[in-house]
């Protein structure tokens, strides 16, 4: 199959999206997205767009669209990404981002946004066990350690606790996803793009109903330029 697959993951903090978008990329062979990893790096990295990004993600607020939008148009317009497709994480977050989103695909445009449902205090304890490598953003739990210590299996690099993942930091992220992120189940419904998934079970289980999910958007699409 030569198709191009451009997807959205949404879903609240801790719902699973980092862990699924990486099951899907490797399943389709398509760039992984995640603007929170992004940030992070040029964070580490000590970038223009780190400084000025890091003081906003201490605190759970969301960088300004402009910023993460210029990060997205050209992560999605180079390499694996353009010519076969990305699954985007943590972006669109309002709104906004997403017009903005559509604006830069064009000619081309989103196959589908998968809502990722889990309730939330099942992902109020996914967060509090999360832990993440430092270096290349994989992500492991308390239950879920990597193989040697808290070295990550993929990179060796360390394997830690988001710095975001404070209380205080949490509750103003779950807020803002009601407030900024939630609105867009409604945007994307209207355009015919949303599909809805359970994220509650075994992370291969929830990985198996995503691509059948996404399989039969590729098959609609497949049949429709045929
Ligand atoms: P995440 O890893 O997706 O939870 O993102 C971590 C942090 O990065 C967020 O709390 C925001 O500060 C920032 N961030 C990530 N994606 C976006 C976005 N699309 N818009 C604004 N801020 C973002």
């Amino acid at each position: 199959m030569n198709q191009i697959i451009r997807l959205v993951l949404l879903g609240k903090q801790g719902a699973g999206k980092g862990t699924q978008c990486i099951r899907l990329s490797r399943h389709y062979v398509i760039e992984h997205i995640a603007t929170g990893d992004m940030l992070r790096a040029a964070v580490k990295l000590g970038t223009k767009v780190g400084l000025e990004a890091a003081e906003y993600m201490e605190k759970g607020e969301l960088i300004p669209d402009d910023i993460v939008i210029r990060l997205v148009a050209e992560r999605t317009s180079i390499g694996i990404a353009r010519e076969r497709g990305f699954v985007l994480d943590g972006f669109p977050r309002n709104v906004h981002q997403a017009e903005m989103l559509d604006e830069i695909l064009v000619p081309e445009a989103l196959d589908a946004v998968v809502n990722l449902k889990v309730p939330t205090n099942l992902v109020l304890k996914r967060i509090a066990s999360r832990r993440v490598c430092a270096d290349c953003g994989a992500t492991y739990s308390t239950s879920k350690r990597p193989r040697v210590d808290w070295i990550c299996d993929n990179c060796g690099g360390e394997v830690v606790q988001r710095d975001d993942d404070t209380e205080a930091a949490i509750q103003r992220r779950l807020d803002l996803y009601e407030k900024e992120t939630k609105p867009l189940i409604a945007f994307y419904q209207e355009h015919g793009k949303l599909i809805e998934i359970s994220g509650v079970g075994q992370e291969e289980v929830v990985s198996q109903r995503l691509a059948v999910a996404v399989d039969k958007v590729l098959s609609q699409k497949t049949n429709h330029v045929g």
